[in-house]
């Protein structure tokens, strides 16, 4: 896979998932916009990149806020001259208990961030990428886009609401040569992942073992290489998908 010339943007790209796919679209050729709201996590990134000889820039941007987002997308093609691929990843799940005891607020912060934030990005990506002649997007959904899970109300329905809201996309801009599909990784060793662990939500080991066909967390390269190569030309007829990377868990 050569990206040499092609320019990839990841939001998200501090930590975890988006930060593996930020490397691995680095380790490819591509330049690479390393989008987060977390300065820190964002520079780490971007140092990571640099010392493996890759090339990248750091922006910082609240996916939740429309004017952070279109700014992002006009610096990378400021700084870059194109927009070729995307990963809209940036993602939370904090705890919100069941249905009953969700508030209101924590129900609209994970829509702002999970659901807002991937259609805000699309809405700027897509603009920029016509531009281009085309590209490829890539949102990331879960296992939670196609199954349910208690206490995880919101969580769960702003996952599922990504997998219709890539496939209305996917059919817009078909015709126009920009693909776009959802990636639903599963259980999968990130910051995000042993917080919650940590804080007692559960036993990685328990809920690997009781839900995870492969009998093993993934990691966040396994779920990068999905996301490149569904960006990649290698995925030339691949639109509106939905993507299971999840060590078989959704088909238990
Ligand atoms: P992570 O380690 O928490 O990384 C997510 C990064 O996104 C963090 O740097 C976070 O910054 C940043 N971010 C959050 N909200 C943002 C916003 N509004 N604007 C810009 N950046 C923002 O999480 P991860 O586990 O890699 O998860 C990445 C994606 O995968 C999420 O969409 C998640 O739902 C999905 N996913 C993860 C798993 C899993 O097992 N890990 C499974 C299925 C799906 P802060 O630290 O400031 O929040």
């Amino acid at each position: 896979m050569d990206w040499s010339g092609r320019v990839a943007l990841v939001t998200g790209a501090g930590s975890g998932i988006g930060r593996a796919t930020a490397e691995g679209f680095a380790q490819v050729g591509a330049r690479v916009a390393v989008v987060d709201r977390d300065e820190d996590a964002g520079r780490a990134t971007l140092e990571a990149i640099g010392a493996a000889g890759g090339e990248a820039i750091y922006i910082a941007a609240d996916v939740a806020d429309e004017q952070s987002v279109a700014a992002a997308v006009a610096e990378t093609v400021r700084r870059f001259g194109r927009l070729d691929a995307a990963h809209n990843n940036a993602g939370i799940s904090p705890d919100t208990g069941t249905t009953v005891d969700c508030t209101r607020v924590l129900w609209d912060q994970i829509f702002a961030v999970n659901v807002t934030g991937v259609w805000l990005c699309m809405k700027y990506e897509i603009e920029a990428m016509r531009a281009s002649g085309g590209g490829a997007i890539v949102n990331t959904g879960s296992v939670s886009s196609l199954r349910a899970a208690p206490q995880l109300p919101a969580y769960v329905a702003s996952k599922h609401a990504l997998i219709g809201l890539t496939k209305v996309t996917a059919l817009e801009y078909a015709a126009e040569n920009i693909r776009v599909n959802i990636v639903c990784p599963g259980v999968i060793e990130t910051p995000m992942l042993m917080k919650k662990a940590a804080e007692g939500f559960f036993s990685v080991d328990d809920y690997v073992q009781s839900s995870v066909p492969m009998a093993r967390a993934g990691q966040p390269e396994e779920i990068a290489s999905a996301v490149i190569w569904a960006c990649s030309d290698s995925a030339s007829y691949l639109t509106g998908a939905t993507l299971s990377v999840d060590g078989g868990m959704v088909i238990a």
